[in-house]
């Protein structure tokens, strides 16, 4: 059966089309993206100061993307993660992290930014988006890639996983991660047209810079969105800093070994003149000796970034466990020595993406 195209899958300009081709003013799709994104409505016949005929044009040329909220797992004002069935009944977790951002810096007893005294003690709320059914990348501690891809999210059904997450807020999120289920840049098209959908300044308005891209290192996609000119941010997952660790726990670097995926960062860096954030998470005897601190100061030197250290939180798919905390301490400070801007992050964030599918795969 051929589901019609969501409404929210438009660009302001796709949008701005279809009503001229309707014979509608040129203030029409300006009304629609404001009852849309501003007035956050659900149904078109709420669309009060829109002609009637028009109204039944769109709602047989569209639908409202209508996820369907399966299950919360957390209370309101913690972290939260949903499951939404889609049209074809596929399903997706969203997760909604809250934070009051003094707190989150001063939470982390090794991280001592300055930026702690400046930083107003306001809540916050990141959305962690998924963008596609499944994965096909298959990361060692990740439950989503557990069973391979499905399929690719729509930019629609992107957007309204915000838009849903909006509805529990009573608001738009402050920042939005594609950190979910799927592998952004394996979705690119809909990925990015979702991010321009977002930050459509008459919409939601969310900045590109509170806008998260998370690859697991797809080369061909840094070096497309260098090209993009937008100034989303870009979060490479790195998990080791040599050639057969970093296969073991991350299938990807077969396509992509590490010394491709970190020229191409910094071609990215050069290009855009902007900061990538490296996320490493810390696995026991895995990847945490001091030698490896250092070989990972040696590849990251040649760049501007920042390390994000996150001690593995054990997941049932994965056989590994979190290093102590002196060890991390270790790893942390050789970086910093190095001049490297690193985070030793609660796990919390860990958790998440490890965790991410379970709730989807508890189902399948
Ligand atoms: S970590 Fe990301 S890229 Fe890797 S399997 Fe999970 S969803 Fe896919």
């Amino acid at each position: 059966m051929m589901l019609k195209p969501s409404i929210q899958g438009l660009l302001f300009e796709e949008l701005a089309a279809f009503c001229k081709t309707e014979g509608q003013p040129a203030f029409r799709a300006k009304q629609i993206w404001d009852w849309l994104y501003v007035k956050r409505v659900s149904s078109f016949d709420e669309m009060k100061n829109l002609p009637a005929p028009f109204r039944a044009q769109l709602a047989e040329a569209f639908t409202f993307q209508g996820l369907e909220k399966l299950e919360t797992k957390g209370d309101s004002g913690e972290t939260q993660k949903l499951l939404f069935k889609l049209g074809d009944n596929e399903l997706i977790e969203t997760v909604i992290i809250p934070s009051r951002t003094r707190k989150a810096f001063s939470d982390n007893n090794i991280h001592t930014c300055a930026c702690v005294k400046s930083v107003p003690d306001e809540p916050r709320n990141t959305v962690c988006l998924s963008c596609q059914v499944g994965c096909r990348f298959g990361c060692a501690f990740c439950a989503s890639g557990q069973k391979g891809l499905i399929r690719n999210l729509t930019a629609g059904e992107i957007v309204g996983e915000v838009m849903e997450t909006a509805k529990l807020l009573g608001g738009r999120p402050d920042n939005v991660v594609f950190m979910g289920i799927g592998e952004p840049f394996d979705n690119y098209d809909e990925v990015m047209k979702a991010v321009r959908i977002l930050n459509h300044p008459d919409g939601l308005c969310i900045g590109a810079r509170r806008i998260t891209i998370s690859t697991c290192g797809v080369v061909s996609g840094i070096q497309r969105l260098a090209e993009e000119g937008l100034q989303v941010e870009l979060s490479v997952s790195l998990h080791a800093p040599d050639e057969e660790t970093r296969f073991k726990l991350m299938p990807v670097n077969a396509s992509w070994p590490l010394d491709d995926l970190l020229e191409a960062c910094r071609a990215y860096t050069e290009k855009t003149n902007r900061i990538i954030t490296f996320e490493y998470t810390l696995i026991k005897d895995i990847n945490d000796s001091e030698t490896q601190a250092r070989e990972l100061v040696r590849l990251l030197r040649r760049f501007p970034c920042r390390v994000n250290l996150i001690p593995l939180s054990p997941v049932e798919e994965f056989d590994g466990e979190r290093p102590d905390t002196e060890t991390m301490k270790r790893f942390f400070q050789i970086l910093e020595n190095a001049g490297i801007n690193t985070t030793l992050r609660d796990s919390k964030g860990s958790a998440l993406k490890a965790a991410c599918g379970q709730l989807r795969a508890r189902r399948l």
